[in-house]
């Protein structure tokens, strides 16, 4: 299917509540731009570097969403335009990006980052730590940067009662949290092989790459 059909089908399939979040991570910018023409206009990418060429290229309107991990020392090249990053895992993190987001005159909203695999290979902290982290003065002091929710990445599996059971613990953490933090509306989960189960499990962004660009290659 074409690129343009693929964003059709999401955007009748998903829940209104539901935001498409298309991740073109290696994908030339003709791919990005027939997205674009099809009315999609939430892009993912993992790297820096790659999201920076690319919004230097591409229409303004454009809301470029960082959801790889994150090296402190490179959020200066997107905090000037940067509208949400998906994967913040430590206060150290989080001060970077307020003081970059400052000296940018913004407010940069971001998603901490759960580990709700079993995988080593995935990032993110625990519950514990996130809650650590939404409670500290530090984070409190911070003007420029806004948690807006909470992200997380399912086993890689066919298992699909792992996946729920992974995506539904997220999703009481995420309502626990919600309690004593109304500022957290986002629950960023589901990527191409599951979301079906995480809007289920009641995502409210899903972030879906190979099944609307194609396989990536990554020569
Ligand atoms: C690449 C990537 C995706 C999209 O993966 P697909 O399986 O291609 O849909 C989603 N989230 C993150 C964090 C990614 O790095």
């Amino acid at each position: 299917m074409e690129i343009s059909e693929n964003i059709k089908k999401y955007k009748s399939e998903l829940p209104p509540n539901v935001k498409l979040c298309a991740i073109s991570k290696t994908k030339p910018n003709e791919d990005i731009l027939e997205a674009y023409r099809a009315g999609q206009r939430i892009f993912g990418e993992n790297k820096i570097q790659e999201m920076t060429d690319k919004q230097e290229e591409l229409p303004d309107d454009i809301e470029w969403h960082m959801v790889g991990h994150v090296q402190r020392n490179k959020v200066k090249y997107m905090a000037p335009f940067v509208s949400l990053i998906h994967a913040v895992d430590s206060l150290k993190l989080l001060k970077e990006i307020n003081k970059r987001a400052k000296q940018n005159e913004r407010t940069i909203n971001c998603l901490l980052q759960i580990k709700i695999a079993e995988e080593d290979s995935k990032f993110g902290i625990s519950a514990e730590d996130a809650k650590e982290i939404l409670d500290s003065e530090a984070y409190s002091k911070m003007n420029n940067v806004k948690i807006i929710g909470l992200m997380g990445m399912a086993t890689f599996t066919d298992d699909e009662d792992m996946v729920n059971s992974e995506f539904s613990n997220l999703k009481n953490i995420f309502d626990d949290f919600k309690k004593d933090y109304p500022d957290l509306t986002e629950l960023s989960m589901g990527m191409s092989g599951d979301y079906k189960i995480a809007v289920k499990c009641g995502s409210t962004m899903v972030r879906i790459g190979s099944s609307i660009f194609g396989a990536r290659n990554y020569n």
